[in-house]
This record gives structure tokens, C-alpha cells and sequence, in this order.
């Protein structure tokens, strides 16, 4: 069993990389990948914790895009981009390798992103709320993100958001800080092509995070069938070499339908469970939402095959 979706305190989990490491450990993962959201910070202290548990670790990163493809449709109806995670793994480490500049680049825009998000939340009423107290719920400052600003809502403005339980934590989501809230500032313009075209040659191998979230806002089996395939032959022709079937945070029926779209499509089905700690309290590592579950130890081999 493996686990190739994890955060750490270097993006918006809470585990450090050596809780992560250990934890993974004891629950007999054999292999583990660490994609924090635009950086690979994480990648040294989690390479000598993976060293001294025997767990063999995959250089990862969740790289935040837009896909002009498939644009969302606002409630008005206008197209806006849409916001997509991808998943890279075996990414060059060097500082000036084209890779590391686009997440350099990357990082800095989600700065700015924070400034305005801050921002728009004072304008929408949370007054209380300074770039400071969402920093003071994050371990890095390059690794701050929404789910930081959700805690920081929670602890200063429980008069609007009401007290934080998993529903209420979705719901501040859905009302604010989600591409559907009032308060949804974009991160990005870099496209999928974007990291295609400099991830080229360097031996990266892509896969697109959690399908369903990324692309289709209601997720029956019925919409998944008619909407999927187009999406995932689109992902293949475009330089994507995988898709994230196996998902932490989708029911078994809906990973054994997308097993065998991402199949059907010529796509490596890859896996992991999105753990972030208290960050998701729902999800816990390895096995996911679910609990039940199990990325195949072949997935990477697969990758590792893409690779050549
Ligand atoms: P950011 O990197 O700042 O754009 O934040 C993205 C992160 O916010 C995701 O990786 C999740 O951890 C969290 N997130 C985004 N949308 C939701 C949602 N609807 N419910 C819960 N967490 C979410
Ligand atoms: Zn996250
Ligand atoms: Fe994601
Ligand atoms: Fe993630």
C-alpha cells in the first residue's frame, strides 16, 4: 500500500514531514509521496525521516493552474478559468531548474493572492482579520493558503462562520473561500500548458489530482460517464500522463468508475488519500474519507515506467 497525495506544515498540513513519515510507517505504507501545494521545501527533512523509517519516498508537488479549456460557468453564466491541481512527481530539486522557477513563480502569486483575500474579507465584514493571524495558523509563510485563512475565520469571526466542525468548515468553503464563495480571489494565470511545456524533457511525470473536484461540480455516476471522458482524452492529449482514480476523498464506487475511465482513456490511475492533517479532519492517511482506501504498490512502478 502506498500514498501518493500528503501535505505537510510546508503547505496547509499539520503534520511536520517527520509526523508524516512516522505515521505512515506505522500504518505499513511502503512508499509515500509529499505534494505540498507549490513547493518542494518539504523534500530534505522528509527524505532523512523516510530514510530512518525504510519508506521509500517520491518527490512530489500539487501544482496550482488554470485550465482555459474547460472553463467554469459563474452563476450568471460567464466562463471563468478554472482553478486545477496537478500532481507531479520525481520534480527536479535543483533551485534553477525551469520547474523550480514556475513554483517560484507560483508561490509569489499566491502571496498576492493572500494580500487580496485578506482584503476582500475585511471589505465582507471579517475586520478582525490581518495577514498576521492567518500566518500565526501556518508553520511557513510560503506555504499559506485557504485552509489557514478558514481557521483564522473560524477563531476571530465565529459570529459569522459559527463554530468549526467538519460541516461548518465545508460550508465556509462553499459561502467564502471556494471558487463558488463571495470571497474567491484566483491564485494564477499559468495554464496546464504552462507546466506541460517546462516540465518537458525533465522527466516529471504528471497526473491530474482529484478529478472530480477539479471538474465536474456534481460528481453521480451519471454526469461522470457522460462528462469525464472528454476531459480525460483532452488531459492525455495535452502531455498529462495520469489521473488521480484512486482518490482519497471519493466513495469505492466512484474510484472503481474512474479506474476504469482513466483506463479506458490511456491514463496511469494514480492514488492517494489528500491527507492534511487537522487541516481535513476527515481524512486520514493512506486510507482516505472512506477508510477503505488501498493505492495499489503498482501504480508506481507505472510512474516510474512514464518516466522513460
Ligand atoms: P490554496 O492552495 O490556498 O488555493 O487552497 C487550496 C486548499 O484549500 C485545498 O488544497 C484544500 O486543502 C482546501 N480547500 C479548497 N476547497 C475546499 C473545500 N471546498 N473544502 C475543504 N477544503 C477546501
Ligand atoms: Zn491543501
Ligand atoms: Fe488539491
Ligand atoms: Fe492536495
Amino acid at each position: 500500500m502506498i500514498d501518493l497525495h500528503t501535505h505537510s506544515t510546508f503547505s496547509d498540513g499539520s503534520d511536520t514531514p517527520a509526523e508524516l513519515a512516522e505515521r505512515a510507517h506505522h500504518l505499513g505504507l511502503r512508499a509515500i509521496a509529499l505534494t505540498d501545494h507549490d513547493t518542494t521545501a518539504s523534500h530534505d527533512e522528509m527524505a532523512d525521516a523516510c530514510a530512518r523509517f525504510d519508506l521509500e519516498l517520491v518527490p512530489g508537488v500539487e501544482i496550482s493552474l488554470i485550465d482555459t479549456t474547460f472553463p467554469r460557468h459563474a452563476a450568471n453564466g460567464d466562463p471563468q478559468p478554472r482553478g486545477v491541481h496537478l500532481l507531479a512527481y520525481f520534480v527536479p530539486l535543483a533551485p534553477e531548474h525551469p520547474v523550480q522557477q514556475f513554483l517560484a513563480r507560483l508561490r509569489r502569486e499566491r502571496a498576492e493572492r493572500n494580500q487580496r483575500l485578506v482584503q476582500r474579507l475585511r471589505e465582507l465584514g471579517f475586520e478582525r482579520l490581518t495577514l498576521e493571524r492567518v500566518r500565526a495558523h501556518a508553520q511557513h509563510d510560503e506555504g499559506v493558503g485557504r485552509p489557514h485563512f478558514a481557521a483564522a475565520m473560524f477563531e476571530l469571526h465565529p459570529e459569522i462562520v459559527g463554530e468549526r466542525t467538519p460541516q461548518t468548515w465545508s460550508r465556509l468553503f462553499v459561502d467564502w473561500l471556494g471558487s463558488t464563495g463571495r470571497a474567491y480571489v484566483p491564485k494564477t494565470t499559468l495554464t496546464l500548458e504552462d507546466v506541460v511545456d517546462v516540465a518537458r524533457g525533465s522527466r516529471t511525470v504528471l497526473s491530474l489530482a482529484h478529478p472530480l473536484l477539479n471538474y465536474l461540480s456534481d460528481a453521480s455516476a451519471a454526469r461522470v460517464e457522460a462528462e469525464m471522458p472528454a476531459i480525460l482524452a483532452s488531459l492525455r492529449a495535452r502531455g498529462i500522463a495520469g489521473v488521480e482514480a484512486h482518490y482519497g476523498g471519493s466513495n469505492a464506487a466512484t474510484r472503481a468508475l474512474m479506474l476504469k475511465l482513466t483506463r479506458d482513456a490511456g491514463l496511469i490511475p494514480t492514488g492517494g488519500s489528500d491527507y492534511h492533517g487537522h487541516f481535513k479532519e476527515d481524512v486520514s492517511l493512506g486510507v482516505g474519507h472512506s477508510g477503505d482506501l488501498r493505492v495499489p504498490d503498482e501504480v508506481l512502478e507505472e510512474l516510474r515506467a512514464a518516466r522513460d
